[in-house]
């Protein structure tokens, strides 16, 4: 096992199980997380017995290698990994004036099957460990020069679908003592799992984002199968009671599809669904991808569907989509993975995978 597997509560009682003090976990910690440590020899603050246990029964080193990095013309950089066992996952970091973002994966390949989103095609390969959600992060950290300031997990799979080790990863990010990025500063997407939404809410405050998409089930149905088992009207309710950060708001992420989901009535029905709820939706023009059957929207149409949005009193905004020329844009992650042939033999695995969840 990775020693970045452990999420702060359970290093801790690693180090009890071996007769040490509870703090010596946040003494391993810092010398991970802040200052790269890659061997246990190197911790010197430890006993020369604590630190041969150590070695003896955990791992230190990094899960995963840059196997390809792509710099779009804004500047968006996408970064393949590959893991031990020649799995790969995709990751993207977007610089911006006062922020640096950066994207991560919580699976190889997705169970959700969302008809607008490449990953979905691939169908789940399998789950990333918390060592390899947090490894995105580290090796990303080490190879750029400048700092990253916020992290969204919107890269390859379902966050809540990997439950135990998002949380885990979500756990060490945000400890003051490991890596200590604000809770502020993170946000976790989901497709909808409403008991994991709960499960989550209950375990850690976060910024949540609800990938949202149509205004009715009819639609949501069909861009979003997992509306089948978890419909709007359940969902709306569990992102009220969602506990996000203090003078945080809820985020709705809705893609536009030319002629799908973006006319003036979708509009206006997504304008009474979320009115009063607290939140801010993101509108995000779909982009094309090979081979997704869909069409970008006309500007005007995107200008029209968020002023309808702010006549019903909501936050809307258009967002940027950054990395597009290196499919490096929301929707567009595969990895190198055939996204084609590959659907309908993954459907077995997928429903297999929902009803587990
Ligand atoms: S949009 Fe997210 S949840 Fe849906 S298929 Fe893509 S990665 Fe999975």
């Amino acid at each position: 096992m990775n020693a970045k597997d452990l999420c702060p509560e359970e290093l801790e009682q690693f180090v009890v199980s071996f007769g040490e003090k509870p703090y010596r976990a946040s003494q391993i910690a810092k010398w991970i997380y802040r200052d790269n440590a890659i061997s246990f020899a190197q911790m010197t603050n430890l006993s020369k017995e604590f630190r041969s246990s150590l070695d003896k029964n955990l791992l230190l080193n990094s899960t995963m290698s840059v196997a390809e990095e792509k710099i779009s013309r804004d500047g968006t950089i996408k970064f393949l990994f590959e893991l031990f066992d020649g799995k790969r996952i995709e990751s993207v970091l977007i610089p911006d004036k006062t922020r640096m973002t950066l994207c991560i994966s919580t699976q190889v390949g997705c169970a959700i099957g969302c008809t607008f989103c490449l990953t979905g095609r691939i169908g789940k390969i399998r789950n990333l460990r918390a060592s390899e959600i947090l490894d995105q992060y580290l090796m990303v950290n080490k190879r750029d020069t400048r700092r990253i300031t916020n992290l969204v997990f919107m890269g390859m799979g379902e966050p809540l679908d990997n439950f135990d080790n998002t949380l885990r990863a979500l756990k060490t990010f945000t400890n003051k003592d490991y890596i200590g990025l604000s809770p502020k500063k993170i946000t976790v997407s989901t497709s909808g799992l409403i008991p994991r939404i709960r499960e989550l809410g209950n375990q850690i405050s976060i910024n949540l984002s609800i990938s949202l998409n149509a205004p009715d089930d009819e639609l949501r149905n069909e861009l979003m199968p997992i509306n089948r088992r978890y419909p709007l009207k359940d969902l709306i309710e569990v992102s009220r009671n969602f506990p996000v950060p203090k003078r945080k708001s809820l985020t709705f992420e809705y893609v536009l599809i030319k002629g799908v989901n973006d006319s003036s009535d979708d509009a206006r029905t997504l304008g009474k669904l979320l009115r009063g709820i607290r939140c801010k939706v993101n509108l995000i023009p779909f982009n094309e991808a090979n081979p997704l059957p869909y069409h970008t929207p006309d500007t005007e149409q995107v200008a029209n569907f968020q002023r309808i949005l702010i006549s019903y009193g909501i936050n809307a905004r258009i967002r940027k989509n950054r990395g597009r020329d290196i499919m490096g844009a929301c929707g567009q992650l595969a990895a190198n993975y055939p996204t084609s042939e590959v659907m309908k033999g993954r459907k077995k695995i997928r429903d297999h995978e929902l009803r587990q969840s």
